[in-house]
């Protein structure tokens, strides 16, 4: 007898042997490869294999220029792209994640200036 689970992507019912519910560790089902892609893109993919989420990653790559120093996204797009996790973010994407996060200042139409969180506060 199938017990119903919920896809963790779109929410629809799926059908799945006790055995397999049991088996399963985090939870989460998916009715597809598609939905299971489209929920780790979501997620910030590889978040339970000990890989940072693509943020961090960002943060990451941040970190490793000098405060003050302007840097071009295509510079910090390669320097993301090189850390771990391997997130092929395209310039675009880095710039999302640098609005949402503290640490790096626009200071020209896409040139960023890495910034003192503690500092932009004071
Ligand atoms: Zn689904």
């Amino acid at each position: 007898m199938p017990v119903i689970v919920y896809c963790s992507n779109c929410g629809k019912e799926i059908r799945r042997t006790p055995a397999l519910v049991k088996k399963n560790r985090t939870g989460r089902f998916f009715c597809n490869q598609d939905c299971t892609n489209a929920w780790w893109e979501k997620n910030g993919g590889y978040a339970n294999t000990g890989c940072p989420k693509k943020e961090r990653a960002v943060e990451m790559a941040v970190r490793t220029f000098p405060l003050g120093e302007e840097i071009p996204i295509e510079t910090i797009a390669a320097r993301v792209r090189q850390q771990p996790g391997k997130y092929n973010l395209k310039n675009a994407g880095v710039a999302r994640y640098l609005t949402m996060g503290d640490y790096m200042a626009l200071s020209a139409p896409g040139v960023w200036v890495r910034v003192d969180p503690a500092e932009v506060a004071a």
